[in-house]
């Protein structure tokens, strides 16, 4: 199913002479995400630098489109209805070192891979990414969700973020003004809002020099444990937060639903927080496993999960 069309044909023309032919419409989104399900982008514009991307928001902003910054599509759910208005595919990904005194920032556009950043400072001998190694998705997303793993986080790595914000410009957010806390932050608040999302351009993060051989035998004692407890395949990681005192896969196993299959997707088997999509399902097919997870969940041990994943597109669940 296609979404209604919002975007007039003098708004599409704008574009067009704006960024030619790297603007595309009715776009499959299936193929951008980790979960791959997901309908078409009314308008997708791939962005190779900071400056496409800043021009693209900016014009959606004045044009009064929706838009929204797809990522590595690693931690969102987009509906088989699609999205409408503007979808921007980050690929700004230049990088540089500095040293400064004990230690070495490294900018780096936010649509640069986060995984292959933390591997390509391991191999310089730079510390303090090594928790990144196998976390899918770019620096803007990490950034924007404060993505960690095995104790380490975006909030203990960004000395600052270089943001966009429509229609007012420029803004650097230092570590503080980003108010990170367990996977959010003051931009992951906006989320679920259509437009004026502010956008990370680029970021700044402190790295300390450390042996390869100690970073690189750190990162493959990550990689081991990340193998053993979690299923490969395609999902969107964890899909609940784990909530106070609890772990939401504990919770979800507990009720019973490891293996749990609606059409072409189940709850694994190996980790009850991972749904795995394994035979061509559908956005539908996972939110209703969301649903029977969240209810059941509620229903036997009275706690309220809350998802990690972001719903992009149109969602209904019935609670
Ligand atoms: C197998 C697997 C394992 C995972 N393991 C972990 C883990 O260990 N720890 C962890 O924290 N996460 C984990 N995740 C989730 C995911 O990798 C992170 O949340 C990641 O940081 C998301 O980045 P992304 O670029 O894919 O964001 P996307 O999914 O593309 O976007 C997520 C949100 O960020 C916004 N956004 C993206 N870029 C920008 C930008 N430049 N400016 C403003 N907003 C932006 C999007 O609009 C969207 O709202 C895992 C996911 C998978 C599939």
């Amino acid at each position: 199913m296609k979404t209604t069309t919002t975007i007039r044909l003098a708004t599409y023309k704008l574009f067009y002479e704006t960024f030619g032919d790297d603007l595309q419409l009715d776009t499959p989104l299936s193929r951008y995400t980790s979960a791959r399900v997901g309908g078409p982008a009314e308008m997708f514009l791939a962005a190779y630098d900071a400056a496409t991307l800043q021009k693209a928001v900016e014009l959606a902003y004045h044009q009064q489109i929706p838009y929204f910054i797809l990522g590595g599509g690693s931690n969102i759910l987009v509906a088989d209805e699609g999205v409408r208005g503007l979808v921007i595919l980050n690929r700004a990904k230049s990088i540089n070192f500095r040293h400064t005194g004990a230690h070495v920032v490294c900018t780096v556009e936010s649509g640069a891979n986060l995984s292959s950043l933390a591997r390509q400072c391991i191999g310089k001998g730079l510390g303090g990414l090594e928790w990144a190694v196998n976390v899918p998705g770019t620096i803007g997303g990490a950034v924007v969700g404060n993505a960690g793993a095995h104790g380490g986080d975006m909030a203990a790595t960004l000395r600052a973020a270089t943001v966009w914000e429509p229609g007012r410009g420029l803004r650097i957010y230092n570590n503080s003004e980003m108010e990170y806390a367990y996977r959010s932050s003051i931009l992951k608040q906006e989320h679920g809002r259509e437009i004026s999302r502010r956008v990370v351009l680029s970021a700044e993060l402190v790295l300390t020099p450390e042996p390869v051989d100690v970073l690189t035998a750190r990162a493959d004692g990550f990689t081991a444990h990340r193998k053993q407890t979690q299923p490969g395949g395609a999902t969107v990681g964890s899909m609940f937060k784990n909530p106070t005192n609890y772990y939401a896969g504990y919770l979800i196993e507990a009720a019973g639903l490891k293996g749990f299959r609606v059409g072409g997707a189940h709850i694994s088997e190996k980790h009850a927080n991972f749904f795995v999509n394994d035979e061509e399902a559908t956005a539908e097919n996972i939110r209703a496993l969301i649903a029977e997870a969240w209810n059941s969940v509620r229903e036997r041990f009275e706690v309220e999960m809350e998802l990690e994943v972001e719903l992009v597109g149109d969602w209904e669940f019935e609670q």
